[in-house]
């Protein structure tokens, strides 16, 4: 051992690796909820935190104070919960300083971090915590599973239809390219280049 340790920094470390932090990197949302630098809205049900390492210009969670752990463990007791999230979701996308971005609202199928999470992110993808095609991936397919189905899921059949762990790698892997044309970078600084000329300010 030569003494030194490595830094501890959470879910993502500079180079968009996934760190432990004191062994229990999946549970940084529960703290990140009771921290006003990232809180944006609190109240009984659920709190708004601006994320971390956001991935665009804009990017929120949505994390309901219920323990939930993830979309596996949605049951049609949660219909109203989630619902309450979009309408949330939807009020936060069409505050005024939001409005020269387009907005995704939805889960990613297999999340990395505890406690069940709603991401409200600008389709810019613009942000220096973007950094890998599992990044961009993550945001870009249908890993992010929009919120209005699986709330139609929930209603209709009591659960979430959740990706299988294959398919779900499947959609990790896919070619890089733009989100908003048919540009096919190389490699990511290429991709990150490319799509600054989609942003309107
Ligand atoms: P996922 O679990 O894949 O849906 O994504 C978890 C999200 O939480 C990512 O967008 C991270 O950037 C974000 N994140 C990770 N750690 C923290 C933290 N301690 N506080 C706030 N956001 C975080
Ligand atoms: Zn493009």
């Amino acid at each position: 051992m030569s003494g030194k340790r490595k830094r501890v920094v959470g879910e993502d470390s500079d180079n968009g690796k996934k760190v432990k932090s004191n062994g229990h990197w999946q549970n940084g949302l529960l703290s990140a909820m009771e921290d006003p630098e990232l809180i944006v809205q609190s109240n009984p049900k659920l709190v708004v935190i601006k994320d971390k390492f956001p991935k665009a210009e804009f990017h929120y969670l949505i994390i309901p104070r219920e323990d939930i752990n993830s979309l596996k463990a949605v049951d049609q007791s949660h219909a109203g919960l989630l619902k309450y999230m979009h309408n949330i979701a939807q009020q936060l996308v069409d505050e005024p300083r939001h409005k020269s971005r387009c907005f995704k609202m939805g889960y990613h199928a297999e999340a990395s971090m505890a406690r069940l999470h709603m991401h409200v992110i600008s389709d810019d993808m613009n942000s220096p915590c973007l950094k890998t095609k599992k990044h961009w991936n993550s945001f870009t397919t249908e890993f992010l599973m929009d919120s209005k189905l699986i709330l139609e899921d929930v209603e209709k059949h009591g659960k979430v239809k959740v990706f299988s762990t294959e398919y779900c790698k499947r959609l990790m892997d896919t070619p890089l390219k733009c989100h908003k044309c048919d540009f096919v970078p190389k490699t990511m600084p290429d991709l990150k280049k490319h799509i600054v000329k989609h942003i309107t300010k």
